[in-house]
């Protein structure tokens, strides 16, 4: 081999290296201009998150950056905007009522049968649409305050003393964050508790930097199933080869993969971009499961449509594409998640009358 050979062999180790993925993410305009050409307005965003928002993008995610298209969807999901300051009506910080529903340091108890566990605040790129930005992004204030180091122990009891938990959700942040070692704490701590019947992981890694997914991770994982894995895909661009294979890993591992995308303005709330979102999950077998109408979130506010919108969308989805390619649309509220999708059954005088994807309709008679 030529040094040239084993300079660029050096190089592709340390890229596909998500340890030297995380050391040198992109946190500075500087750094962000060897990728793009950083637009006036995106600078002044920049300068303007200091002290406010977090912001920081891995080299992975960055590649997949259009260079001179500000609009491109990977940029508008990890470069700050000045919208991100606007002011917008009814906007809140925490509109899901994680605060209202939180039982110990970690655990969120909203629905009888199963709980998530904010593990974390950090995430490995600080998506601006984040739902909990208030918690990831914001530099003033956090779910955790001074206490997201405390210890475990308060969390992992809470659960074992409710046995109707079922279903655990560890969330964040972004629990891929940590070490397989620390990882491997939690969840064999809560594999621990009998009536814990299944562990999910709410994890953006596969799409933001899918190097993280190693034959370690997953080999560490499957020791502990049930284990179910939920993504976080917004957009076709972000379906990639990198990440079809962090995805196939954790198939081979036994580890179902879903996905939860967010409804966003102008970056996936279009028929086409949707459709092609949808079957390019089917084609690296991760099963759509919710889309998110996106909440008015402070900061967030300015990445939501309108819930007739999302209703139109869904109306060209059902029926026109494989069942299962079609996600659940919800809007997540204090008092839980609510289905937003037409209803296709109408009680009438005699009976039913019910409508198919294409607008027919007809009475159900039994
Ligand atoms: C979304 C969510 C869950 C999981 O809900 P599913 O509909 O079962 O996916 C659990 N706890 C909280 C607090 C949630 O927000
Ligand atoms: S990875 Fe998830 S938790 Fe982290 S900023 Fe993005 S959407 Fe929020």
């Amino acid at each position: 081999m030529t040094n040239n050979d084993n300079l660029f062999k050096h190089q592709e180790e340390l890229w596909s290296d998500w340890r030297w993925q995380i050391a040198h993410r992109i946190t500075t305009t500087e750094e962000l201009h060897n990728w793009i050409n950083v637009t006036e307005r995106e600078e002044q965003s920049i300068q303007k998150s200091v002290g406010k928002y977090r912001w920081s993008i891995t080299p992975y995610y960055a590649s997949l950056m259009d260079k001179n298209d500000e609009m491109c969807p990977i940029r508008r999901q990890a470069v700050p905007s000045l919208e991100e300051f606007e002011y917008f009506p009814n906007a809140e910080v925490d509109p899901v009522g994680d605060q209202l529903y939180r039982k110990t340091n970690r655990v969120v108890h909203k629905y009888p049968d199963r709980v998530m566990m904010l593990v974390t605040q950090s995430c490995s790129v600080y998506c601006r649409h984040c739902t909990r930005k208030y918690h990831t992004t914001d530099l003033s204030g956090s779910y955790f305050g001074d206490s997201e180091t405390l210890s475990f122990e308060e969390d992992f009891d809470y659960i074992a003393s409710q046995p109707a938990i079922r279903d655990v959700l560890l969330s964040g942040g972004d629990p891929l964050m940590y070490s397989d070692q620390k990882l491997e704490f939690i969840i064999s701590r809560l594999r621990q508790i009998p009536h814990v019947e299944i562990i999910r992981i709410g994890t953006r890694f596969p799409v933001l930097l899918p190097q993280r997914i190693t034959p370690e991770l997953c080999a560490m994982l499957e020791k502990y199933h049930p284990i179910w894995l939920n993504t976080h895909f917004n957009h076709p661009k972000e379906i990639t080869e990198e990440a079809a294979k962090a995805c196939d890993q954790l198939f081979r591992h036994g580890i179902p993969v879903q996905n939860q995308t967010v409804l966003l303005k102008d970056l996936n709330d279009d028929l086409p971009t949707m459709r092609a979102l949808l079957t390019g999950l089917l084609k690296i077998r991760v099963r759509p499961y919710y889309l998110y109408h996106c909440d008015n979130v402070t900061g967030v506010s300015h990445f939501a449509t309108t819930i007739e919108k999302g209703r139109e969308l869904m109306k060209g989805l059902l029926g026109h594409m494989t069942g299962f390619a079609v996600p659940q649309y919800i809007i997540t509220t204090k008092l839980g998640k609510i289905p937003l999708w037409e209803e296709s059954l109408h009680l009438n005088n005699d009976g039913y009358s019910i409508e198919n994807y294409e607008g027919k309709t007809a009475e159900l008679i039994f």
